[in-house]
């Protein structure tokens, strides 16, 4: 399903450049809500945040206050005038978050993940009287795991429900083992979503993919970099004492001043879309660089090898095979074949050059 007419997030009349939603992780109690939310209100803020179900890795954690933590937020909106916005997984958190009147949902990066779930949302919000249906806005968090066509499939779901004030989340992606980031954010993912869905508003969520405070600030710069739409910040009063996610929650004053040294870059749209690209192109060079090198690492163990056994550098029948299976691999994707043979062609030449440099430097112990 084309995702083509959208209309703006939050509102026609809404404006903030670049837009940041913010607020805390998790609504906990009405007196950190509400501090949160002055704080934040007085700091410009004008979209603000709180998870009130809360979907914990294991049990026993902080689940979220529930049913009961959406009077506070309606309160925030009374009180400060910010719009509102919280979390969904079910057909009731949609319920229950709409008669509590919140201005935007958002659907997590585990419900993302899961079909039916988006779709029981996609379901109940198709049954909203259009009124309602029009003036909500939608956020999609890309799945846990690092798949474009489930995010995007997601988004559809909700699309297809009538939804037009849609957007995405880019929270990065979940991975095994230690990282400089907690969910490493892959941008090419997001930069994909841009290049085929390029009406659709992608929000950087910098505290999700850090999980570290002191990442916010260049994870968010380097968001606007790339033109994200929006950041969404989590923060929160009294981080260290957060029942959620305290190692990522900045204070509002933290916060202001990381927006405040943003830079936010005004370019017409078609020099944004080509340095897009150009970024696109620059990190995928990088990948195929890195990818060669370890190649010709593993090229020259295979080397290693050959010497060890007395076998020689070229072995002309392997060589057939794996051009003939490289070929056909391309054709598939869509490459020449002369193009993917004159490369296999200068990778092999390299690969023989180092195997031969091996053998004479065993040659000479
Ligand atoms: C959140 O925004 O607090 C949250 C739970 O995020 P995610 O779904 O990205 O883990
Ligand atoms: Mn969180």
């Amino acid at each position: 399903m084309p995702i083509t007419d959208l209309k703006p997030l939050f509102g026609d009349d809404f404006k903030q450049s670049p837009l940041v939603i913010a607020g805390p992780c998790s609504a906990e109690n009405e007196a950190q809500v509400m501090d949160a939310a002055n704080e934040l209100s007085a700091a410009g803020i004008k979209v603000f945040r709180a998870g009130v179900w809360k979907p914990r890795t294991k049990p026993g954690g902080f689940e979220g206050i529930g049913t009961p933590a959406l009077e506070w937020l309606a309160k925030v909106k009374k009180q400060t005038g910010m719009l509102v916005a919280t979390e969904v997984a079910t057909e009731r958190h949609v319920h229950e978050a709409l008669h509590a009147g919140v201005d935007a949902i958002w659907i997590g990066a585990r419900t993302a993940a899961n079909p039916f779930a988006v779709q029981e949302i996609a379901n109940v919000l198709a049954t909203l009287p259009e009124e309602r249906r029009d003036s909500l806005t939608v956020l999609v968090k890309n799945p846990v795991n690092p798949d474009l066509e489930l995010w995007i499939g997601a988004l559809e779901r909700i699309y297809g429900s009538g939804i037009r004030r849609l957007g995405a989340i880019h929270r990065g992606f979940s991975s095994y083992g230690k990282h400089v980031y907690r969910n490493p954010p892959k941008w090419r993912i997001p930069i994909e979503l841009h290049r085929r869905l390029p009406q659709l508003p992608v929000i950087c969520d910098p505290s999700h993919i850090g999980g570290r405070r002191e990442l916010i600030g260049s994870l968010a710069q380097q968001a606007l970099d790339m033109n994200f739409n929006g950041l969404i910040i989590e923060s929160h009063c009294n981080p260290d004492n957060a029942l959620s996610d305290k190692e990522q929650q900045i204070t509002p004053d933290v916060l202001k001043f990381i927006v405040h040294t943003l830079v936010v870059h005004k370019t017409n749209s078609s020099t944004e879309s080509l340095g897009l690209l150009r970024q696109h192109i620059d990190r995928i060079d990088t990948e195929l660089i890195e990818l060669l090198a370890k190649r010709m690492r593993v090229s020259r163990d295979i080397g290693r090898y050959k010497k060890e056994h007395a076998m020689p550098v070229v072995q002309a029948g392997r060589y057939n095979d794996l051009m003939q299976q490289r070929v056909a691999e391309a054709e598939r994707l869509d490459l020449s074949a002369e193009f993917m043979r004159n490369i296999l062609s200068v990778i092999h030449e390299e690969s023989v050059r180092q195997q031969l440099e091996i053998t004479s430097e065993n040659n000479q112990q």
